[in-house]
């Protein structure tokens, strides 16, 4: 094929995938903890909308309902001789917040400036929709899979809540109870970057885990015009200085290790030599993270002190105050040892409590064949200079309640981001509209490969 037949080729198909995302995004999927507050025909229209967008899929494809709304297809393989594949993506997305903000409403999914406009058209309806079409169009060309393929949509992956409502948890615990072992997964997490320094492909094999910590004191309350030597609140505001003046020490692990590698040619060279070798210039790599958030997650548990309560009225001394934590543990720590070590560090009387407490999974491997066919598909489809960076998810994804069903969960998503992409959960959520065909080629030429 020509170039001009090629270009040609390439805009009518983003045509169709702009399409199939701009009507995901017009409908008003929002999650909510309080299942009440969900407005669950939301997601029985999102529902109707991808049973017409893609009729190949619910002609061909099992398909269970988990929890309240997750979607679960199967695609059974006639002569399965290996482990299955599983793509992932959530259905559902945060609030607009305050709606004037927006240059474009939320969600109308208007195209303008090569963008489409939108709340969930990042995250993740964009993944959502490339899985779709990839699966689609590989029915419509009657590919014959060796192996069983999965889609796995969550309807709460936004919301933090128990295990006994979160889609991705009842999913994972399914297919689990039907001897399921996936060769790997794929989810939302890691993308193709694309700005001056270069092209790299990041992929994201593990995730720190999302904890909350409560640090909380009783004490008598009573009447404010006797405090007597301070409050509770007083004690509490100290112990949550306490906890922010004495973060936990730096340290490497392996996968932080490769990812500062893998990054090290995109930085100047003094930063290169640090990132090359972390172990060694160890001490200059806790002075770089000291002025970068980024890397400063990387290298250790965090605490952010995000909420804090006292007594109800100005007048009134507490009898009870309590600061909120969220906590992010990294692999190599347990809510056990970071509990332990808040203790060490908060005054006596102040207690620790941890009503949401999830330890780190173990990070994925990059040393295996599954990641390998990865790393080659990439280069297919990205071409060959692409840099490929292993790295640690800061975030969490709904990909970490997967770990007892895959050894593999590959936080890459094939969606190309460049320097003006709108950032997820902000105003003015956006997605370049000349690169979807990318991710579903991406997908395509990941099952062709493994199928070989
Ligand atoms: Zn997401």
């Amino acid at each position: 094929m020509d170039l001009e037949n090629k270009g040609a080729e390439i805009s009518a198909r983003n045509e169709k995938y702009l399409r199939h995302l701009q009507g995901l995004v017009q409908i008003l999927s929002v999650s909510s903890v309080n299942d009440e507050h969900t407005d669950w025909s939301r997601f029985d229209e999102l529902h109707q909308y991808l049973q017409t967008t893609y009729p190949m899929i619910y002609q061909k494809l099992e398909l269970t309902v988990i929890g309240k709304a997750s979607l679960l297809f199967r695609w059974p393989s006639e002569n399965p001789d290996r482990k299955p594949v599983l793509l992932m993506a959530h259905q559902d997305v945060v609030p607009a917040g305050r709606e004037e903000q927006w240059s474009h409403p939320p969600f109308a999914g208007e195209v303008e400036d090569g963008f489409l406009w939108g709340r969930g058209s990042e995250d993740c309806k964009s993944l959502l929709s490339a899985e779709m079409d990839a699966v689609e169009e590989l029915l419509e060309e009657h590919f014959k899979p060796s192996f069983d393929i999965y889609l796995s949509f969550g309807h709460n992956e936004e919301v933090q809540c128990t295990p006994d409502k979160k889609g991705s948890i009842l999913a994972a615990e399914y297919l689990k109870r039907n001897g399921v072992e996936l060769a790997c997964i794929f989810d939302e997490g890691g993308n193709i970057i694309d700005n001056e320094s270069g092209v790299r492909a990041e992929v994201a094999l593990a995730e720190k885990a999302p904890n909350e910590f409560v640090l909380y004191k009783d004490g008598d309350g009573g009447h404010a015009s006797r405090p007597g030597k301070g409050t509770v609140l007083g004690d509490i505001a100290r112990a949550a200085a306490a906890v922010e003046e004495h973060p936990m020490p730096y340290r490497l692990t392996p996968l932080v290790k490769a990812f500062l590698k893998a990054e090290a040619r995109f930085k100047d060279k003094k930063t290169a030599k640090v990132y090359r070798h972390p172990g060694k210039h160890f001490k200059k790599l806790k002075k770089l993270a000291a002025k970068d958030r980024t890397l400063d997650a990387m290298l250790h548990t965090t605490f952010a002190v995000t909420m804090a309560e006292g007594s109800a009225q100005a007048n009134v001394l507490p009898s009870h105050a309590e600061a909120t934590m969220s906590v992010r543990i990294l692999q190599g720590d347990t809510v056990e040892s970071v509990k332990k070590y808040l203790e060490s560090i908060i005054s006596e009387g102040v207690l620790v409590k941890v009503p949401f407490a999830e330890n780190p999974k173990r990070a994925g491997s990059t040393d295996s064949d599954v990641y390998e066919l990865l790393c080659d598909t990439i280069h297919e489809v990205y071409g060959e200079k692409t840099a490929i960076v292993p790295k640690l998810m800061l975030g969490a994804s709904d990909s970490r309640n997967y770990a007892e069903v895959s050894p593999a969960v590959f936080r890459f998503s094939g969606r190309v981001k460049t320097p003006k992409w709108g950032e997820a959960h902000q105003v003015d959520e956006r997605m370049p509209v000349d690169k979807l065909y990318m991710p579903v080629d991406f997908f395509k030429t990941f099952l062709g490969n493994y199928n070989k």
